[in-house]
């Protein structure tokens, strides 16, 4: 059995550490799994990519497709047509995708028009709502052509169930991203930037933008970071910036007494920041989940999330895309209310364990015979 595993941006290589550390544990019938880590390089540098190979111990990928940076259709099609040229040299038996980046719908794509290969997605089943978003596209594009469907929550789960996919198809099984937290959280490392700004424990925010409706215009961006900084009310503010934020960043050249713009953190150091803060404010998805399991305040920038257990369950509040409801928040967190949530089901570092044990050792998804099919439902909704 060959499987691939297919990563591309920052929030795949959390995603896909603990899978691959969960195939290298797995045998069957006594013989390790043959797998194949494609990197797809749409993020490609050491602190977008490179730091998260060495500090979460993957491995180096078997192929590197180095497509780089581009438009939405020009990164798409250079990656399927990539990665097809390795399908085509050898098939897999299943595509192991994950999230929602354009390196998981690329890829999707080119490994289910071969014939025999069947395509898994972890993280399926979530949505927005939102298809000005180019990830909820991703999603929904992926989530059409995908066998085997891997979700992290019920409302993955029902809308998946809604759009007409077999409930036989479905295994929740938590999520991935919080196997690769939990299995790090006692090796979190103090970042530089700690020392620098004296920061102590409870004492700052952490801040993280990279959404196209937040950072592409420079004016909406200066913007943001004005009432967040204001209504932090002299607070350090620690703001890793995105490379894509860091272009519109460039055009104002903002200088703001408590906002410390800083280069992207590596995992290690980045988790270490949000475990340590007062709260979190972002418009990332990934983060919104971390800061659930870490139990600290967490503020979305954003309309609609395609993760509302946070809120539900979790600390995370949406706030909305504009600045409106930013000042109340921050009155709320400084008052002491800000809600103390719990942990999602089934987020309990077992995740990717789960999933390898169905790719593998039982092999029933791959054998689709009846007595799989009935061993499957112990795993289904
Ligand atoms: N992250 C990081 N360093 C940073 C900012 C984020 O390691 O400076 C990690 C964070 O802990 C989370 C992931 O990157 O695991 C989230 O990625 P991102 O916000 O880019 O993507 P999204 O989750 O919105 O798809």
């Amino acid at each position: 059995m060959l499987i691939d595993l297919i990563a591309g941006a920052r929030p795949n290589f959390i995603k896909i550490a603990s899978l691959v550390d969960a195939i290298e544990q797995v045998k069957v019938e006594g013989a390790p799994v043959r797998y194949r880590l494609i990197h797809t390089g749409q993020h490609f540098d050491e602190k977008m990519s490179g730091s998260f190979f060495e500090e979460l111990n993957i491995p180096a990928p078997h192929y590197n497709l180095e497509v780089g940076a581009g438009t939405q259709a020009e990164q798409a099609g250079k990656i399927m047509k990539a990665y097809e040229r390795i399908l085509l040299k050898e098939a897999c038996d299943i595509c192991v995708v994950v999230g929602d980046v354009n390196s998981t719908m690329a890829c999707a794509i080119a490994a289910k028009k071969i014939p025999g290969v069947k395509l898994a997605h972890v993280e399926a089943g979530i949505r927005s709502g939102d298809r000005t978003m180019p990830e909820e596209i991703n999603r929904i594009v992926t989530d059409s052509i995908t066998d085997y469907f891997f979700t992290t929550s019920e409302t993955a789960n029902e809308h998946l169930l809604s759009s007409g996919v077999a409930k036989t198809a479905i295994f929740f099984v938590g999520n991935t991203m919080i196997d690769t937290l939990l299995k790090n959280v006692s090796r979190l490392k103090k970042p530089q930037v700690w020392d620098e700004l004296k920061l102590k424990s409870g004492q700052f925010i952490v801040l993280t933008l990279h959404r196209p409706n937040n950072v592409d215009d420079d004016a909406k961006l200066a913007d943001l970071l004005h009432t967040i900084a204001s209504s932090a009310e002299g607070t350090n503010i620690v703001f890793p910036v995105h490379p894509r934020t860091a272009k519109a960043l460039k055009a104002r050249e903002l200088e703001i007494s408590n906002l410390h713009a800083i280069e992207p953190l590596s995992y290690l150091e980045f988790n270490y920041l949000v475990k340590h803060a007062k709260a979190v404010v972002t418009d990332s998805g990934g983060i919104t989940e971390e800061a659930t399991v870490l139990g600290v305040p967490c503020m979305t920038l954003r309309d609609s999330t395609e993760r509302p257990e946070t809120c539900t369950i979790g600390t995370n509040e949406l706030l909305g895309a504009g600045t409106k409801n930013i000042p109340a928040a921050f009155v709320k967190l400084f008052a002491g209310n800000w809600k103390k949530g719990s942990i999602p089901e089934k987020w309990d570092g077992k995740t990717a364990a789960r999933i390898v044990e169905m790719l593998t050792n039982r092999g029933m998804l791959l054998n689709n015979n009846a007595e799989n099919e009935l061993d499957a439902a112990r795993y289904t909704l």
